[in-house]
């Protein structure tokens, strides 16, 4: 099929682990690989942030990136992306006026859904939705502090209801369309994969002691990851040391204030020579850091999907994550990991140190871990059962709204 992804902000070409560039680009950029893999035409619909960008690029991975004139040549928030959405579907439209037209556009998050919607009112094209994270939600937990556009949430839930199909990543996210009055007749779920080479058991790992246990924690270096509730949880884990993977670079780690931010906490509650910042990690090398770790910890307040868990099984390392969203789905507790309550350090050090002090349980979850990653998330999977959702949409005959 000829497959368009729209992601507005986040391009597969992006180095991860900034504030605006983390899980949404891993997953566009992995599913188009194995959309490619599986013989498909797919287009990667970026907006272009810096002047030096040919419009099309060629990713070794079999599907092309290209980028979209829209605002102004330069990172833009993603906060503040939505005034140029018009511009960037306008674009798309004369694009797909040429030789080249989808069969079917994939939007990830709520403003490429809109742009993705305006084209599709032009050209016929049916539109696929995936949300990445949902307003209410992030609005829920952050309050005040979300910076968000405020029509956000009635865009999302009108989008629910214009666009062809929505795909949940999980169970959580079911419940939220639902209760924000999107039909559950329009959904399919479709959880995220994992780079089941990239992420295995065998293979390079990064430096540790080997007498020191060691949690990892991989993240956008935002509050809502929970990285606060990871540093308070370790003065309940005497023993361990915990890596923080996420961020700037290392070397701007110094000036980013909520890396400063964790540091100070680290001080306060007397844990800093057992924290470390490594900051951003290229996507190829994460693997190493994994395998590393006796223990992952996922700790956010709220997780639309969280692909740093299942990465974490993967390569064969068990996790300890909070109750929310897609880690609900992807650790079993009790057999792949354990759960417990968000923002709660007391839980949190007492579930990892329980693991720490327990080798066979350790392993027994790790052995688990692997095998659910392996059997339920390939990403040849996750292509397969949405291009089975794009062939079904696609199908359906629509009114071309084509002005002459
Ligand atoms: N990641 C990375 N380097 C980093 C930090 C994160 O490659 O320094 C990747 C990580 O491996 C995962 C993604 O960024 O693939 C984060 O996805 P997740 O779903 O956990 O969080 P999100 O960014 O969607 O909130």
């Amino acid at each position: 099929m000829r497959i368009a992804m729209i992601s507005e902000h986040a391009s597969p070409l992006a180095i991860l682990g900034g504030e605006d560039a983390g899980g949404q680009n891993t997953h566009v950029a992995e599913l188009s690989a194995a959309l490619a893999a599986a013989g498909h035409d797919v287009r990667v619909y970026t907006r272009r942030d810096a002047v030096d960008l040919p419009v099309t690029v060629r990713s070794p991975d079999g599907y092309q990136v290209v980028h979209v004139p829209a605002g102004p040549a330069e990172p833009v928030a993603k906060d503040a992306l939505l005034p140029h959405m018009k511009e960037f579907s306008r674009w798309l439209v004369d694009r797909w006026r040429g030789d080249w037209t989808p069969e079917v556009i994939h939007a990830h998050f709520w403003m490429s859904g809109l742009a993705a919607l305006a084209a599709s009112r032009q050209t016929g094209v049916p539109v696929v939705q995936t949300y990445h994270a949902l307003g209410v939600v992030k609005r829920r937990h952050q309050g005040v502090q979300d910076t968000s556009p405020a029509r956000r949430i009635g865009y999302e839930r009108e989008l629910g209801r214009a666009v062809d199909r929505v795909i949940a990543q999980c169970r959580d996210e079911v419940g939220e369309l639902v209760r924000m009055g999107v039909p559950r007749s329009r959904m399919t779920v479709v959880p995220s994969g994992v780079n089941l080479a990239t992420f295995a058991p065998l293979g390079p790992a990064a430096e540790r002691q080997d007498d020191r246990p060691r949690i990892l924690t991989v993240g956008r270096l935002v509050e809502r990851k929970g990285f606060q509730t990871v540093v308070r949880a370790m003065a309940h884990v005497p023993e361990a040391e915990c890596v923080v993977v996420g961020g700037p670079p290392a070397g701007l780690l110094e000036t980013d204030p909520y890396a400063r931010r964790l540091r100070a906490l680290a001080v306060t509650c007397g844990v800093a020579d057992r924290v470390r910042l490594v900051g951003a990690v290229p996507r190829e090398e994460m693997g190493r850091w994994y395998r590393s770790a006796d223990v992952l910890v996922a700790a956010p307040w709220y997780e639309p999907f969280g692909l740093t868990p299942l990465e974490a099984m993967a390569c064969g390392v068990p996790v300890v994550g909070t109750a929310v969203g897609g880690i609900k789905d992807t650790v079993v507790e009790g057999v792949t990991g354990d759960l417990v309550p968000a923002r709660d350090p007391c839980a949190l050090g007492a579930a990892v140190q329980r693991l720490l002090d327990d080798r066979i349980r350790r392993f027994a979850y790790a052995t688990a871990a692997r095998e659910r990653a392996r059997r339920r998330y390939s990403w040849a999977a996750t292509a397969e059962r949405l291009v089975e959702v794009y062939g079904d949409v696609a199908a359906v005959r629509r009114p071309t709204r084509v002005v002459a």
